[in-house]
């Protein structure tokens, strides 16, 4: 245990005005009050108040907080008074006890009815003097660090008010080294075996880079030494739980996340920042878009540096902080390093005047020119938390300043959501239920109809728009910033894509048999499932679908005496029921007998074939990129599992690829509803007259036959003709051939012809 001497020493290491005597006596008079009362380790109880004290001095607080520390549980855990505590150490340091100990009182975690209340308590007693704020958070930090003593149900308590209340306090009051440490200590109670996870990862990390990072931290240094600069240059340690919520929220994985190395670099006075970054890119390129300069804009809790990203020496990226010594120590300490908190501006006097709200006024407008920002928020709180009409409003405005990297929204009925910064009305949806995001069609902020992947901001209130049986859009899974929206729609799209395989499955397995002559029914499957080898009616459809299991299997499995009416099918190239393809020219190709005969009648017969309603359908289709199949065109699919089923015209020169694949073949037919807002895309070629004006011209006929230009390909195979090839949207065949037949008759324009 510290001495009574030790204590006074630290003191005196930083500061002159201290009161020797007031201190020990404070010692003892603790010493004393606690003397029958031991720790749940067993240690006299004595230690806790004391190694606070010692938190409070590591802080370099005033005398007065060391003494506060002292004395903060002796109220609520001796006999002793506010009264006598005033009587011996003075009215400021019976005020600050005084608040420690309705601080204690406040549980700000158990019930979410009063949570917001004692919110409010919270904040106004530590604003009515910042000091108990910090020696609170001291006694936290020590609380946190010897928890291991505590029974679990209290430390996950005590670990969950530390993570959601007191850390993100220390951060907004600019502490950093506090907020990071009370961090560390409640992830690792709360989440035990993620922590070990981190942790173990970061230390085998730390050995693989350690050469390279003695590398970078030379080579700063001395780069730095020739600009006649003097520097401290460190790397920066990375946190299992800063690392932890990286993973989290950005679904990124350890190993990309760990590819990159933080240093920070101190020198002695502000113009060396700029000179050392100066120094920084002219050695290493800098990545675009990573640099920021805190120092001329400071944020909102006092910090201050310049950060900048640099590819390193073994071309990883190297992020570094650039700063004083003094920005360091505010950005390390927030408002307990303020310079203002050592002149003693910062104790508002007995009668609270802040919390009258004349702030402004002409006697404190001087202290408050000069006072922290970080503490003016404080201030300003409070101040307006008094405010008696509002109050319920201030106190959100409190919480949603206080966790400054989360948004909070609101569901229609007032239920609030917290979110990540960043996060989209797509996150909302799946933060309020997964049913509500897999449903999730369009959305309304405040009243208004807003895109989905808006990105919301702190009090929107977000009325989420649903249809059912909608599958998200797979972009959505790069807009989200959640995992669970993420995990959400991964899931979604699985299911959506299974259910696609069955519907595709289904449609080749009526065809198939019906060509047969039998009407295919699922039942007929459950007999046979063993025979091809799927334990579910559903499975062996799907595989149907995904191209996994040949459709006449199925058929011979069900009718075995199938293969003497039809005869084997698939090996030869040229089966009955398919096609074969032996042209070289388009179009110029045979299908060989009743193949033949049956696309030469009507489109009835086509019937057999599996409707196609566009890219955007049922099935799981796409078109083929280059072959270009328009509604109106007679379509062939080729499928390939695992990828579906690809449209293409069938005078596709693409198709002869697939010649000796017969098994891949699907009949397929448009079914194109008429009011399908999907354009097809396709390719024209056309030749024309190489002069100026040629492409506008052809362009103008473009845009007025309503065909939209997706691609545009020049060449000059002559010196006095240019080849275009244009890559252009259309409705149909028919709009299609309009198109062709405008562009003929054009004079600058020689050949045009679909290009497939
Ligand atoms: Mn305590």
């Amino acid at each position: 245990m510290m001495r009574q001497n030790e204590l006074v020493e630290r003191v005196a290491s930083y500061t002159r005005d201290y009161d020797e005597d007031l201190l020990n006596r404070a010692y003892v008079y603790a010493m004393h009050q606690h003397r029958h009362q031991t720790r749940e380790s067993g240690a006299p109880y004595f230690s806790h108040p004391l190694e606070v004290a010692g938190i409070v001095t590591d802080l370099k607080l005033d005398q007065e907080s060391v003494i506060a520390a002292l004395l903060h549980d002796t109220i609520e855990d001796t006999d002793a008074t506010k009264i006598e505590i005033e009587s011996l150490f003075g009215p400021k340091i019976g005020h600050l006890v005084d608040g420690l100990t309705k601080l204690k009182r406040i549980d700000l975690v158990s019930k979410k009815t009063r949570q917001g209340e004692n919110l409010r308590r919270l904040l106004l007693a530590i604003a009515d003097d910042v000091r108990v704020l910090l020696v609170k958070l001291a006694d936290r930090l020590h609380n946190m660090r010897t928890l291991n003593h505590v029974p679990p149900e209290k430390r996950q308590r005590i670990s969950q008010e530390t993570m959601d209340i007191y850390a993100p306090l220390a951060g907004r009051m600019g502490m950093q080294g506090m907020r990071d440490e009370l961090e560390e200590l409640a992830f690792q109670n709360l989440h035990p075996e993620a922590y070990s996870l981190v942790h173990s990862k970061l230390d085998q990390l730390q050995k693989k880079t350690r050469a390279i990072i003695n590398e970078i931290e030379v080579s700063v240094v001395s780069n730095l030494a020739q600009a006649d600069i003097t520097a401290v240059v460190k790397s920066r340690n990375k946190r299992p739980y800063s690392v932890f919520r990286k993973m989290e929220r950005n679904s990124v994985s350890f190993e990309q996340l760990s590819d990159v190395i933080g240093f920070r670099v101190i020198v002695d006075r502000a113009e060396h920042c700029y000179q050392a970054l100066g120094v920084v890119h002219t050695r290493w390129r800098a990545v675009p878009g990573r640099f920021k300069d805190y120092i001329s804009t400071p944020k909102q809790n006092d910090y201050r540096s310049l950060h900048t990203t640099v590819v390193g020496p073994s071309r990883q990226r190297v992020e570094l902080q650039i700063r004083t010594h003094e920005m360091n120590d505010i950005a390390e300490q927030g408002i307990a390093a303020h310079s203002l908190y050592k002149d003693g501006v910062y104790s508002a006097p007995e009668d609270a005047t802040l919390l009258k709200g004349d702030i402004g006024g002409a006697d404190s407008a001087a202290s408050m020119a000069s006072e922290s920002r970080a503490y003016h928020w404080l201030r300003r709180t409070v101040e307006s938390l008094s405010d008696r009409d509002h109050p319920d409003d201030v106190l959100e405005q409190a919480r949603l300043e206080l966790f400054h990297d989360q948004v909070f929204c609101f569901t229609p009925k007032g239920r609030l959501i917290a979110l990540p910064q960043g996060a989209t009305a797509i996150d909302f949806a799946y933060a309020v239920h997964t049913d509500i995001g897999n449903s999730c069609v369009g959305c309304r902020i405040n009243g208004r109809a807003a895109p989905v992947v808006s990105k919301l901001r702190n009090g929107d209130e977000v009325q989420i728009m649903r249809a059912e049986g909608q599958t998200p859009p797979t972009a959505w899974e790069n807009v989200v910033t959640t995992g669970k929206a993420r995990a959400g729609i991964r899931r979604a799209t699985r299911e959506a894509r299974s259910k696609q395989y069955s519907g595709l499955g289904n449609k080749i397995l009526t065809t198939t048999f019906k060509r047969a002559g039998h009407k295919f029914e699922r039942d007929q499957l459950e007999n046979v499932l063993a025979k091809l080898a799927h334990n579910t009616t559903d499975e062996a459809i799907a595989a149907v679908g995904r191209g996994e299991l040949p459709p006449e299997d199925v058929l011979k499995a069900v009718f075995p005496d199938y293969q003497k009416d039809r005869g084997a099918r698939g090996k030869s190239a040229a089966g009955e029921g398919w096609f074969n393809l032996s042209g070289v020219a388009n179009i110029m190709f045979r299908i060989p007998g009743r193949r033949r005969e049956k696309y030469a009648e009507a489109a009835s017969k086509l019937a057999d074939a599996i409707p196609i309603r566009g890219a955007a359908g049922d099935l799981p289709v796409k078109l083929d990129p280059d072959g270009g199949a328009v509604p109106g065109d007679r379509i062939v699919g080729i499928l390939t599992p695992g990828e579906g089923v690809t449209v293409y015209p069938i005078q596709a020169e693409a198709l002869q690829q697939f010649e000796d694949s017969a098994d891949q073949w699907l009949d397929l037919r448009w079914d194109i509803d008429p009011d399908n807002p999907e354009r097809f895309p396709s390719k024209i070629r056309v030749i024309a007259v190489n002069a100026p004006g040629t492409l506008a011209e052809i362009s103008d006929v473009m845009a007025t036959s309503d065909a939209n230009i997706a691609t545009i390909l020049l060449s000059q195979p002559d010196p006095g003709l240019a080849q275009m090839i244009f890559g252009v949207e259309v409705w149909d065949l028919n709009h299609l051939n309009r198109v062709v037949r405008e562009l003929r008759s054009l004079a600058v324009v020689s050949e045009v012809e679909r290009v497939n």
